[in-house]
């Protein structure tokens, strides 16, 4: 365990997330009076910066300054002369010339299950077998005998045999500690034998779980690979990580969203124990970005939300007023719902969560509590149960506040796409699936379903609203790459040459809106947050380079130079 910390300190620094363990600090200690410090903190006056607003007319300052009080409000912008004379006593910051965004919101990553990849193996990014064991047995080391060895990130599709891989990879060189690996996507787990065998579950003869997949070999027994549902014989037999590591684990996460430039992010699916640790957090005035957190709609806490209704914490980083589903499983492992067959794999169409009579109680149960819906759905089956339900049951509930939101709206049907606009759905999705899944999307879909799929530009030309995240950590953390892959849809190396379904690029103000105020849109904060505005709330970046001007191929090399929430800088590189 000690050695663990070690790690994610280790981690930190090689990060460069200094901040985490010096100056700020300070800044996040709780307030005692807040009116007090309020009326005691001088105006903040930041000058002499590109300010670009992404107001309603996407105003660029050129040499703007922007004020905010001790509360954190923004009470003027504009250029930075006149503001200058405005605001002589202010506290002045002078960046220089640099650029300044709104605080980038991920409307779909997991800030939880980023804390929780702190504390595992990973094998993100391996490029065979023989790369994923030595990082095993390097992060083996150290465990205690016998402790389960626990990972994720593997990917199949990135190495030169493109198959699943099976126990026997893992016996071989963990033959005395269970070891449980979770794919990239989350959606299928690779075990060795001794965690088979803490399923305490007979596997013989041919049966399959509802909504999941046992693989076994040709003498009927598992192979050790486990998609879906299947995967839930053995992960509650997975011990729980310590309290305390998780903790050190979730301070070193939401530094790492700091130092790039996301000031907010809406969690999907995490329980009442999240839920407490991020309002532990908050006690100790060590929550520095906001979380808009989306109930797991599969266990009890949506319960909760539902009795004591949303959650609106008075420091304005934690809000609950959302629940998340699922319809279907991840392209990568077949599990997504299509409504033919996957064009390599005849016959298989994915798995589908539940029927569409379970959809729509399970909706139906959300609307009526006054909450937001945000159903995973990845296959054009799936997005269709969903809207078929939104379609069906949102006229039921007229005072529900709507906003329902498809998360990923991966693979949509050409029926399908402008019912997003037409019932007033967000699609929310990550502009990095895309370059991740181009490689063998084709081979999955076929050519003539390409046509809905991550079809950014056909929904929003449909009048569909976007809020965009990464979804990390399945992908990564740095929102650079999602607008890089937005604008570009291409990968780092610059491939394909003029962009995958090129027709489905997006500027760069259409990208950057939807990690900023349609993102805060999709939360109900677009009035707090999302744009640099009078009365806003000043979560603000300050960026080495004008992302809004340099060729796209530079976007990834973007570097955050300093994050800013609530008037106080809680970052700085
Ligand atoms: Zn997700």
């Amino acid at each position: 365990m000690k050695r663990l910390v070690q790690r994610v300190i280790f981690l930190a620094l090689s990060l460069g997330l200094v901040g985490l363990f010096s100056g700020c600090g300070e800044n996040e200690a709780p307030a005692r009076n807040p009116a007090l410090e309020q009326a005691a903190s001088p105006l903040t006056l930041v000058t002499n910066a590109r300010i670009y607003t992404f107001d309603a007319g996407g105003t660029l300052i050129e040499n703007g300054a922007l004020a905010f009080d001790g509360s954190g409000k923004i009470t003027a912008i504009g250029d930075s002369g006149p503001m200058l004379s405005q605001f002589p006593g202010a506290r002045r910051v002078d960046f220089g010339g640099k650029t300044i965004l709104p605080g980038l919101i991920d409307a779909h990553g997991h800030l939880y299950g980023l804390a929780l990849s702190f504390t595992r193996a990973n094998l993100t990014g391996t490029r065979d077998k023989d790369e994923v064991l030595a990082r095993l047995r390097d992060f083996a080391r150290d465990l205690p005998a016998g402790e389960w060895l626990l990972g994720r990130g593997w990917d199949q599709n990135d190495w030169p045999e493109q198959v699943f891989p099976d126990r026997a990879d893992l016996d071989e060189a963990f033959p005395d500690r269970p070891v449980w690996l979770r794919r990239i996507d989350g959606h299928a787990a690779w075990a060795n034998s001794l965690a088979i065998a803490e399923a305490d579950r007979d596997f013989s003869g041919g049966w399959q779980p509802e909504g999941g997949f046992v693989h076994r070999d040709g003498r009927g027994e598992p192979t050790g690979i486990f998609i879906d549902r299947a995967m839930d014989f053995i992960e509650p037999f997975v011990p729980a990580t310590s309290p305390a590591l998780i903790e050190s684990s979730m301070d070193l996460a939401t530094q790492t969203l700091l130092s790039l430039g996301l000031t907010g992010v809406h969690d999907p699916g995490v329980d009442r124990n999240v839920i407490r640790l991020y309002q532990k957090k908050i006690t100790a005035g060590a929550l520095p970005v906001r979380v808009y957190a989306m109930a797991d709609g599969m266990n009890e806490t949506t319960e909760w939300l539902c009795v004591n209704g949303p959650l609106n914490d008075p420091s304005g980083r934690l809000v609950m007023r959302s629940v998340k589903l699922y319809a279907d499983g991840a392209l990568g492992s077949r599990g997504a719902a299509l409504l033919e067959h996957y064009s390599d794999d005849p016959g298989n169409r994915g798995l589908m969560f539940v029927s569409a009579g379970e959809m729509e109680s399970a909706l139906r149960r959300v609307f009526g509590c006054g909450l937001q819906a945000g159903v995973h759905a990845i296959g054009d089956a799936a997005n269709r149960q969903v809207l078929d339900a939104y379609q069906k049951i949102l006229p039921d509930f007229p005072d529900n506040p709507g906003r329902h939101r498809v998360e990923h709206a991966q693979i949509l049907g050409p029926d399908d796409l402008a019912r997003f606009a037409a019932l007033d759905v967000i699609a929310a999705m990550q502009p990095t699936h895309a370059t991740s899944d181009m490689y063998w999307a084709g081979e999955r879909l076929g050519e003539d379903r390409l046509d809905g799929a991550y079809a950014w530009q056909s929904l929003l030309g449909s009048g569909a609203r976007l809020a965009f995240g990464s979804d990390f950590p399945v992908e990564e953390v740095n929102p650079m790459l999602g607008i890089h892959a937005a604008v570009s849809r291409q990968d780092l190396e610059g491939w394909p040459s003029g962009g995958w379904l090129p027709e489905q690029r997006l500027t760069r103000a259409e990208a950057v809106r939807a990690f900023t105020l349609d993102a805060a849109y999709a939360g109900f904060m677009e009035h707090e947050v999302g744009s640099l505005e009078t009365g806003k709330r000043a979560d603000f970046i300050v960026l080495d380079r004008d992302v809004m001007e340099i060729p796209a191929a530079e976007i990834p090399e973007v570097r955050v130079i300093e994050t800013w929430v609530d008037g106080e800088r809680v970052y700085v590189r």
